[in-house]
């Protein structure tokens, strides 16, 4: 039995591990979740699941969900410690890293120096500690999974060969809700635009930035570190339908991608019980109920914020974790309706040309690189928090 902490389970990824959870309820034992301020759901999910610990973001929090729970309560704990306590309790065996945002860097990587396996949904951690994050994983000698469905596919894709016979990665991106804007037009797309997924129903931060395609930026970085590979030889089909969810293109000329309906819980699952497989509640894909699958290169004209990535992955050292946190303090900007769409891309592209790259050792260093970057992107598009 897989001994769970679930960190985020109140968000679309971990609502979706607990559905996968409660299918199999002889495969998983819940021991911690974290939350942030959805307490309401948060009870609903300890009552349902029982974990010892849980956890949430204030002590204010953690009092009131104290008042709301009856019976046997769970240890509750708050902020960045209580997080940590999830992460690395005695008993879980597998954390679900599913936080969103560079907020959960630091209980993941709490977690692997703790020697658990990671279900790694929050890119973020990639993309912002990518090497020293593989290096804890190796020295630990723990597992990392990827959830992101692109990653996951490519997993797939790459079980039983070898990684010197790898010619490219593609990852297959959806386009997003803007996908035939025009360069005009999206620089009024609302957030409500903006929120309006075609095929993935997703957390608001990651639709976002699913829209200015900089999760699939994100995604890139994020594959050079899980699957060792250099970022020139990542590349990007746009693919309406979601059907095909990333590929592994081989030396000998073969191509071996992973299909299946949009359905996060596909990945988890796969995530959670690798290498079995186990019904993941996915409806099953009927090739023939498609019309058609297409596929063609992302426009950087329109979308600079994957060229952005490239370049922060090219940078390297701290440029990642910089663009990383602009680009949150953009999205965070953008839905509380404080900038337009378009200052998303471009403010970041500022805050990365005002940054010199420098060498990052430590998570100390990634977390003050993160902090800068912060501060450098409310300075540019002149908001507080
Ligand atoms: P959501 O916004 O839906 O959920 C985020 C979770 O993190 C919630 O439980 C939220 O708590 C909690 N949280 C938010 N901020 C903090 C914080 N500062 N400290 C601690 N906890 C916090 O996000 P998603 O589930 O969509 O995404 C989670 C991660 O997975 C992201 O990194 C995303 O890029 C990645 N991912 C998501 C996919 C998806 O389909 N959703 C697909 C692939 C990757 P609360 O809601 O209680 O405030």
């Amino acid at each position: 039995m897989k001994k769970l902490t679930i960190l985020g389970s109140t968000g679309s990824i971990g609502v979706s591990t607990l559905d996968v959870v409660a299918a199999q309820p002889d495969m998983f034992k819940v021991v911690a979740l974290t939350a942030g301020n959805n307490l309401e759901l948060l009870k609903k999910q300890i009552e349902t699941f029982r974990p010892e610990l849980v956890s949430v973001l204030s002590a204010e929090s953690a009092k009131a969900l104290g008042r709301m729970l009856t019976g046997k309560k769970p240890q509750i704990m708050h902020g960045v410690e209580g997080m940590i306590a999830a992460a690395t309790a005695s008993e879980t065996t597998m954390v679900v890293a599913a936080i969103v945002g560079a907020a959960g860097l630091v209980p993941t990587t709490a977690a692997i120096m703790a020697g658990k396996d990671v279900a790694l949904a929050n890119k973020e951690t990639l993309v912002t500690a990518g090497h020293l994050v593989m290096d804890m994983v190796r020295k630990k000698g723990v597992k990392l999974y990827p959830v992101d469905s692109e990653h996951c596919a490519v997993f797939q894709s790459m079980v039983g060969h070898r990684n010197e016979d790898i010619a490219r990665v593609i990852l297959t991106a959806s386009g997003g809700p803007f996908l035939k804007w025009g360069k005009e037009q999206l620089k009024v797309a609302t957030v409500k635009d903006a929120l309006n997924h075609p095929n993935w129903s997703m957390g608001k931060k990651i639709t976002v930035d699913s829209a200015t395609m900089m999760n699939k930026g994100l995604e890139v970085i994020e594959a050079r570190w899980l699957f060792d590979i250099p970022v020139e030889r990542i590349g990007v089909n746009i693919h309406p339908q979601s059907i095909i969810h990333s590929m592994v293109e081989y030396i000998d000329g073969s191509v071996i991608a992973q299909l299946g309906v949009p359905d996060m819980k596909g990945p988890i699952a796969y995530a959670l019980t690798y290498p079995a497989r186990v019904p993941s509640g996915v409806r099953p894909l009927d090739l023939t109920t498609l019309s058609g699958l297409t596929f063609f290169n992302p426009d950087t004209d329109r979308f600079p914020a994957l060229k952005l990535a490239y370049q922060a992955a090219n940078a390297g050292e701290s440029m990642p974790a910089v663009m990383n946190a602009a680009n949150e303090v953009a999205v965070d900007a953008f839905l509380n309706g404080k900038i337009g769409f378009m200052a998303i891309p471009e403010s970041i592209e500022k805050v990365m040309n005002l940054h010199q790259a420098h060498s990052v050792s430590s998570i100390d260093e990634v977390l003050a690189a993160d902090l800068w970057g912060r501060a450098k992107a409310r300075e540019v598009l002149g908001v507080q928090q």
